[in-house]
């Protein structure tokens, strides 16, 4: 196809947003504004570029209400949204040609599916005779530029924090760009409501927004909320699920409202003391993660140490059932997952608890968990997911030991000591005494009944013995550990 010509007065530079809809720090959308041609945004969904990856239940709830928002920040830079359904490889190139566009600018992306989709189109277009920009706008480093003293990848946290932490640009990020001097363009786009991106019946994404502001307004409001009122109390509050005391930024992260150069920016601005220094090496986690899954694309669906192709992953349809709707009767496994159910969010001690619980206690396959969470969390990540559950499970790089098994009821005495995550999202148990919350089995009888508690009735015995699962699993770990020595990739 030959390259369509253009006056400079009449330049279109489209602008393809994905997983970065802000207009603050994004390189992208500043490049395209500064390049001095008529601007147009473009957003496609693709439900088939990232195969079984396809946005999630929840986070096409959180997408519907961040397009709306960055519709409007766009349309005040004079930016249309342009919205389109299909596959990207032949959406962006047909917009490109229907919009006469000369330029296209997008921020870059790590999943394996979309960095490849990604590269060809960039080839494709070049080949069509378009201008393609790439930028990075979601990482503080990106994984390419990142490498041991030996040149490969890092596969453990520490060394690799230690490398990036110092690399960290400090510099202000980008302000949101000025209105560009173009008028609106006036493109046909899909209507957002024909898309049905918010679950209609049943609508249990009902209490979603009485704890989230999707876009990038909300993004800045829980930024500032946590640096102004929680930040102080991060290291030592946030393991404690019953206290808010981590930011929840994850899903304003996760879909670009946000930039980590802006939360370190700011962050870094309240000094360097212990807890902003958590505060970021939390965030380091998450480049890790990226880090992880750029060099080794697989990582969402296999086992990164190969010796846990062999493990004797059950089947166990109840047990699995009981976990997603928060009934094994192991109350700090249930408070999480019914956390997750109701407000598309887990607190990350309960996430390691819960999915320790699944991965140990009912020896189920991670790739299970990590489907559900995929499909429920609203800051369901590619990187942070599957490394995440691989971690726990004890697959994945830096792994915690598999012989490390959480006892639920000690982890909840432990880090919810008074029993109010319980009572919160276990509401059957709150009249139960702090001192039997977190093991209502043990509460003898009268006690029980004092509580309205009927075990087995009201809420359910443990699905499974914790002395009976822990031994369970070693067995199952101890089958293939002949092989774990040196089975790395
Ligand atoms: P904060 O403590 O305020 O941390 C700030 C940011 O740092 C987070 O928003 C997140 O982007 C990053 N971060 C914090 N902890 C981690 C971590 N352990 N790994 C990677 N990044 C981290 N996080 C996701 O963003 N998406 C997921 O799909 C996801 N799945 C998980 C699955 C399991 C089984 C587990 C154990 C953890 C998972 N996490 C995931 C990591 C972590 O639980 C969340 O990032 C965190 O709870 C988000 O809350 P916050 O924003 O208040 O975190």
């Amino acid at each position: 196809m030959a390259r369509p010509t253009h006056s400079s007065s009449s330049r279109t530079a489209v602008f393809w947003t994905r997983n970065d809809l802000r207009i603050a720090d994004n390189p992208a959308l500043s490049a395209a504004l500064l390049s001095g041609a008529s601007v147009v945004a473009l957003y496609v969904l693709d439900d088939h570029t990232a195969g079984k990856w396809r946005l999630g239940g929840a986070s096409r709830w959180w997408l519907d209400g961040s397009l709306r928002r960055l519709a409007e920040s766009l349309r005040s830079l004079n930016v249309q949204l342009v919205l389109r359904r299909g596959l990207a490889k032949e959406v962006v190139p047909a917009f490109m040609k229907e919009a006469g566009g000369a330029e296209i600018f997008w921020n870059r992306r790590y999943g394996a599916a979309e960095r490849l989709a990604d590269q060809d189109l960039k080839a494709s277009l070049r080949s069509d005779g378009y201008t393609v920009r790439s930028f990075n706008g979601s990482l503080l480093t990106e994984p390419q530029t990142i490498t041991t003293g030996a040149g490969g990848p890092y596969k453990t946290y520490s060394p690799f924090w230690r490398t990036v932490r110092p690399k960290i640009n400090k510099s202000a990020p980008l302000p949101a760009p000025e209105r560009g001097q173009h008028s609106l363009s006036n493109y046909p786009s899909d209507a957002l409501d024909a898309w049905r991106l918010t679950p209609q019946s049943p609508n249990w994404a009902a209490e979603f927004p009485e704890h989230w502001e999707p876009g990038e307004a909300g993004a800045m409001k829980k930024l500032d909320a946590f640096l102004d009122g929680c930040i102080d109390g991060y290291v030592d509050g946030r393991d404690v699920p019953g206290r808010r005391a981590t930011s929840r930024l994850s899903p304003h992260l996760q879909f670009g409202e946000i930039s980590p150069r802006q939360i370190v920016w700011s962050a870094s601005a309240q000094g360097d003391g212990a807890a902003v220094e958590k505060f970021l090496s939390e965030l380091g986690w998450r480049e890790f993660s990226y880090h992880l899954l750029y060099h080794f694309p697989d990582f969402p669906e296999k086992n990164w140490r190969t010796d846990f192709d062999a493990f004797p992953w059950r089947e166990d349809e109840f047990g699995f059932a009981a976990w997603t709707k928060g009934q094994t009767g192991y109350p700090l496994v249930d408070a999480g997952m019914r956390e997750l159910w109701a407000t598309g969010w887990m607190h990350n001690r309960v996430r390691m608890i819960a999915a320790s619980f699944l991965t140990k206690h009912l020896l189920m396959d991670w790739r299970r968990g990590e489907a559900w969470f995929w499909d429920t969390l609203l800051d369901a990540d590619i990187a942070n997911n599957s490394v995440s559950w691989q971690w726990v499970a004890g697959s994945g790089a830096d792994a915690a030991p598999y012989f490390r098994i959480f006892n639920p009821s000690a982890q909840g005495e432990r880090f919810d000591a008074d029993g109010s995550y319980v009572r919160q999202w276990v509401p059957e148990l709150a009249k139960l005494p702090s001192r039997y919350i977190h093991a209502p089995w043990t509460a003898p009888e009268a006690v029980l009944r004092e509580a309205n508690i009927r075990l087995g009735t009201t809420y359910p015995e443990p699905i499974v013995d914790h002395a009976h699962a822990r031994a369970r699993a070693l067995d199952a770990f101890k089958s293939i550990s002949h092989a774990n020595r040196g089975n790395e990739p």
